[in-house]
């Protein structure tokens, strides 16, 4: 049975945009048959109090047949592949994979929640999510539209996919 996830990318170092990219291959493997869709590149401010570089972030979909915890073991080698260390929360990284939504189902458990707990308040999560599924409902029945406003899309600067698959 195949389940329709979304999945949030972002990358700090080691060129954002070519690691986005990387991602996006990688990404074109795991989904089945051509589900794929990807959102625009967007710049974002750091989240925390870590000096570091912005951020390039995006979110795409895409069908699977895998459980939730072998999407998330997959995303993690891509993540590892592409050279992620884990030294401080919210410090910077090559790539995060992060699973928005996996179809509407609720999941809590000790390496998994979905979905994404902090996906209602992130402006480079919410509008990239809203490039590829502008009709979206959640889980908890709310519209994604209805998180959505100018503020929200002032946040974040639109980086076009020429400029982010230069080399
Ligand atoms: P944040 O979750 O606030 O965006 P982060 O992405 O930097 O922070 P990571 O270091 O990438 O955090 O992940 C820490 C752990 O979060 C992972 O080992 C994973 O088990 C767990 N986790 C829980 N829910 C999810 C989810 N929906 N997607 C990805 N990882 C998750
Ligand atoms: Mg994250
Ligand atoms: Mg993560």
């Amino acid at each position: 049975m195949l389940t329709t996830v979304y999945v949030a990318l972002g990358a700090n170092l080691a060129q954002p945009h070519k690691q986005l990219d990387d991602a996006v291959q990688a990404l074109t493997q795991l989904a089945k048959h051509t589900s794929l869709q990807v959102s625009a590149y967007y710049q974002s401010t750091p989240m925390g109090e870590v000096e570091q570089p912005d951020y390039l972030n995006a979110v795409v979909s895409f069908d699977t047949d895998l459980t939730p915890l072998a999407l998330l073991d997959a995303l993690q080698a891509i993540e590892n592949q592409q050279g992620r260390e884990r030294i401080v929360r919210w410090g910077a990284r090559t790539l995060d994979l992060d699973i928005l939504l996996y179809g509407q189902q609720v999941i809590c458990s000790e390496r998994l929640t979905v979905p994404h707990y902090g996906m209602k308040q992130r402006s480079f999560v919410l509008v990239p999510l809203a490039d590829i599924a502008p009709s979206l409902i959640l889980p908890c029945q709310t519209p994604l539209s209805a998180l959505i406003d100018d503020d929200l899309r002032a946040e974040l600067q639109q980086h076009s996919w020429e400029h982010c698959t230069q080399r």
